[in-house]
């Protein structure tokens, strides 16, 4: 790997030449001849990288900050470094460019070496995007820009204690004195809450409780040293520890009302809007580690014997194996797809909701199944696959539970049905 990163630096004009002319203007999948597979030349390079890194880079040390939580700066630095981080900033920000399939493609690759980095690196482009899709020219350049000048995080903060799904029932609230806003509330689960330089604040704007959400929340750039805010401790969590989760105080935090992104009332729509394009990629995520569980108990069912033969020889070990199969083709599919339509400019919500839901599922279920085909070493922290399951679990909950995509589907398709 050391010679992979010093070939590939992150400034070294073929790294440059390979990802920004190549994979954002002769994409398979930008191709309109139809439906491809294909990815490029250029792609598949990425792709092996990224193989590359989570194989030599990510796995030999998640063992280590899934025991100790402590945050993945190493691993971070290296990837910034490579450009396998912030990868779907603009090129007149400095970045790369991608689009929303390539994202995924990347991101598949690094969750198979541990979601708990991934999520770490995913939440840098969860934080950016409400700035890449209603940032004016300035804020991109400021806050964007910085990003790839140096390895730096940013977060997004929309969740409460007291409101998750029910994005509408937020407290915090954000009042205008002047040519400045004044916030003041809590935000609850903030991944890189700790680690980040700046955040996106999603606040109530308009106190009238009757306001529609449409109108009542503006999104605020926050720089994450401004006076009030306090971070919480780092959370304990089932999984992913690798990630900094934390809770977030503003009091009195005053922002300028140049930090406002688009124009005041609209934040509504700018923070939901934003999955859009994140949930693909944490489709991806789940796919990765699903993928991952497949590799790891395939590989365990072709050495552990039972009744004189491997286990991988008894139908009903094998079947467990297939099914994976048929779930990871699909949601990999699915999550495809749902790249792809958001990279051709059309609303993919729906499709959007089914990658991340059936990714999650699927996700639980082969590293459930995974555990299973390991029996009692499955359960042991000596073996790769617990890790496995308690990771999974996240997938089913952030950036929308699994019963809140079900909702967005169901509330697509009967739209749909009724206009018919
Ligand atoms: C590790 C981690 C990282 C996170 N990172 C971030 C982050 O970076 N930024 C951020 O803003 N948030 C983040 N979150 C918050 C996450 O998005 C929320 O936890 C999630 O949206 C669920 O909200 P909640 O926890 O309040 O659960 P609730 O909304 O209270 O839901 C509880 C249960 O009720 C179900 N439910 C709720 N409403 C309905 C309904 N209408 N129909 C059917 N079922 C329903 C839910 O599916 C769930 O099972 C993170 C959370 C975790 C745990």
């Amino acid at each position: 790997m050391a010679s992979v990163i010093s070939q590939l630096s992150r400034r070294s004009s073929r790294l440059a030449g390979l990802c920004v002319r190549s994979l954002s203007t002769s994409s398979s999948c930008q191709s309109s001849a139809g439906v491809s597979f294909q990815l490029s030349e250029e792609q598949e390079e990425y792709q092996q990288l990224a193989r590359k890194f989570a194989r030599e880079v990510i796995i030999p040390v998640a063992p280590h900050h899934d025991k100790t939580g402590e945050y993945p700066w190493e691993v971070i630095k290296k990837a910034w470094e490579l450009g396998l981080i912030n990868t779907h900033i603009g090129m007149e920000y400095g970045g790369l460019g991608f689009n929303t399939f390539e994202n995924c493609m990347i991101t598949e690759e690094l969750a198979y070496g541990c979601t708990g980095i991934q999520t770490a690196i995913e939440a840098n482009s969860l934080g950016q995007m409400p700035v890449i899709i209603a940032g004016n020219d300035a804020q991109k350049k400021k806050y964007l820009g910085r990003m790839m000048e140096q390895p730096l995080m940013c977060a997004y903060c929309v969740t409460e204690p007291g409101a998750g799904s029910d994005v509408s029932g937020l407290k915090t609230r954000a009042e205008k004195k002047g040519n400045e806003w004044v916030i003041n509330g809590s935000k609850m689960w903030i991944t890189n809450g700790g680690v980040a330089n700046w955040y996106f604040v999603l606040a109530r704007t308009d106190p009238d409780p009757k306001a529609p959400s449409g109108k009542a929340f503006t999104g605020f750039i926050v720089d994450a040293d401004t006076p009030g805010i306090t971070r919480g401790r780092k959370e304990i969590n089932m999984g992913q520890r690798a990630s900094d989760t934390r809770g977030i105080t503003f009091e009195d935090v005053v922002v300028p009302a140049e930090n406002v992104l688009g124009t005041e009332g609209i934040g509504f729509k700018i923070a939901m809007g934003a999955f859009d394009k994140t949930r693909p990629p944490v489709a991806a995520g789940a796919v990765g580690l699903a993928q991952r569980a497949m590799d790891e108990a395939t590989k365990y069912s072709m050495e552990r014997k039972t009744f004189g033969k491997f286990i991988c020889e008894h139908q009903g070990v094998s079947f467990i194996l297939a099914d994976m199969a048929i779930g990871i083709e699909a949601s990999r599919l699915a999550m495809y797809k749902s790249a792809w339509e958001i990279d051709q400019g059309r609303r993919n919500t729906y499709y959007a909701s089914i990658a991340k839901c059936l990714a999650g599922d699927v996700a639980n279920k082969c590293a459930t199944d995974a555990v299973q085909i390991f029996g009692g070493n499955g359960f042991n922290t000596d073996y790769p696959v617990e890790k496995l399951m308690r990771d999974a679990k996240i997938y089913q909950i952030y950036e929308g539970t699994a019963q809140i995509q079900r909702l967005i589907i169901s509330r697509e398709l009967l739209t749909k049905a009724k206009q018919q």
